[in-house]
């Protein structure tokens, strides 16, 4: 068998079959949450499909008995749908389809590709040690490649691997790789337990849904030569591999919790847009120039599978939350509200109401801190006190005693009666007032604004004072004023 691939071009979208047809597939094992490195995965394979108006399909590899969990399942399909990573078509188990891979087993078996071994793990694992001694790569020694044993217990089925010859394949992000088959062992394809090996229900798998693209994470990289083995013995066409760099730590180590990395859905808690995850997730091991920024449609346009970097990126969760506050600020207040109302409903200090009401109340407060907020969560903690009555906002104790000084309540006392009798509550009248007061009370700026400012709020910050007064209206506006000044004549 000549096991040597056709030498692809550099450009492997370029074919018409290829570029018409492309499917591509996520295949995670639920064994775990999806996390980053999986997401971004998830998010090339379907962005592949999105551009070249293929198909993104979704395999669940829960094979693994023992670590295979229905709720991790549940949870990366959750993920998933947050991300709007639809899958096309049924979602495949593994679990489900045990008897396809056993009819190829038996497909390789009588074409003479495949043959039953009887040898038992300790066997085995005595020729490996065998050949380690000799200073040989470990392996097993095809003592039953030409017996033609039948099936009997304790048997697993090997494929016969080629005396000869070099796998070549042209890996999206690697570029070419080359394995000589003499690195390769006889492996396993079935079990004893009659269950299929991983890199057997892969091929099949990939084969029967037609998946043109296999792009995974490049911890299977050297699984692909011997599923292009697999390929061949069943004389079925191979298709482009794309093995993914892994998503390092700052310090170039192993990705883990202490570097602020966490699970998809834990960045939902913590409310960030599942349109800025993609954005950066992608930007992680894909550049268009130096564009940060993309809307999902752009990725959509551009990401051609070129331009893929072949290195292991860092994980920044500053610049994670920097491209997150960049999405939150280009999105209209209508939006924002019915984003924001989860996050607002579950603050400590949640507003009481219908949706519609708080809806309509988010979309006036929402501009006066959508560009000081990073994430949904931030966001609804700023909005807090501007959305429950007066007399239920939580003061800052410690601001509010730093600038209720009985002089400060005194100002308020008395703006509280300048704003009272304005003719109109708009910011351009509240701010010529404000200004107004000041210069005739011959105080500081400094000693009037941080206590108006306060018993607005409840909290220093925010943005222009006339600005979150129109916001709060007239009524709104001289109750928070009233309740502040009167706190300050107690203290
Ligand atoms: N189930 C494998 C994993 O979660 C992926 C296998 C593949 O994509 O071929 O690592």
């Amino acid at each position: 068998m000549n096991v040597e691939q056709p030498a692809r071009g550099t450009d492997l979208f370029s074919g018409q079959e290829s570029t018409l047809n492309i499917v591509t597939r996520f295949a995670p094992s639920p064994t775990g949450h999806l996390h980053i490195g999986g997401a971004r995965t998830a998010i090339f394979c379907w962005l592949l499909a999105r551009h070249f108006g293929g198909k993104f399909l979704l395999r669940i590899e829960d094979t693994d008995m023992e670590r295979s969990k229905p709720e991790y399942t549940e949870s990366i399909l959750d993920s998933m749908r947050w991300l709007k990573l639809d899958p096309d078509g049924e979602i495949a188990f593994q679990s489900r389809r045990l008897a396809l891979y056993n009819e190829q087993v038996d497909k390789l078996l009588s074409s003479g590709h495949a043959y039953w071994c009887g040898c038992s793990p300790e066997a085995v694992e005595s020729m490996r040690e065998e050949a380690r001694a000799k200073g040989e790569k470990p392996r097993y020694n095809q003592a039953c490649r030409e017996k033609n044993l039948g099936p009997g217990p304790g048997r697993v089925v090997r494929l016969k691997t080629p005396a000869a010859g070099r796998i070549v394949f042209d890996d999206l992000f690697k570029g070419t790789i080359a394995v000589d088959i003499n690195e390769l062992d006889d492996m396993v394809l079935r079990r004893s337990d009659g269950a299929p090996t991983y890199n057997m229900a892969v091929v099949v798998d990939d084969a029967l849904m037609r998946v043109t693209h296999v792009v995974r994470g490049d911890d299977h990289v050297n699984n692909t030569p011997k599923q292009i083995l697999i390929y061949q013995a069943l004389g079925l066409p191979v298709p482009v591999f794309g093995h993914v760099p892994m998503i390092l730590g700052a310090d170039r180590q192993k990705l883990s919790k202490r570097h602020g990395a966490k699970a998809v859905i834990e960045y939902r808690e913590d409310g960030l847009l599942p349109e800025a995850l993609i954005n950066y997730l992608v930007r992680l091991g894909w550049s268009h120039g130096d564009k940060e920024i993309f809307s999902l449609s752009e990725l959509i346009d551009l990401f051609d599978g070129k331009n893929l970097h072949s290195a292991a990126a860092a994980f920044d969760p500053e610049k994670l939350l920097w491209v997150n506050a960049r999405h939150l600020h280009g999105k209209n207040a209508q939006e924002l509200a019915a984003l924001v109302l989860p996050f607002v409903r579950a603050l400590p200090l949640a507003p009481e109401g219908p949706d519609a009401e708080i809806l309509s109340e988010l979309e006036r407060f929402i501009p006066l801190f959508q560009s000081r907020s990073s994430t949904l969560r931030e966001l609804a903690r700023h909005l807090s006190c501007l959305l429950v009555p007066a007399d239920k906002v939580e003061y800052n104790q410690e601001e509010l005693k730093k600038v209720l000084t009985p002089e400060g309540g005194e100002h308020l006392e008395r703006l509280r009666g300048v704003f009272a009798a304005l003719p109109r509550f708009d910011r351009e009248t509240l701010h010529t007032a404000l200004n107004q007061y000041v210069a005739d009370s011959g105080a500081k700026f400094k000693a009037v604004a941080p206590a108006l400012r306060v018993s607005l709020l409840g909290f220093m910050g925010g943005p222009d004072l006339a600005e979150i007064m129109q916001a709060l209206g007239s009524a709104e506006t001289l109750a928070r004023m009233a309740r502040t000044a009167r706190t300050a004549t107690l203290q």
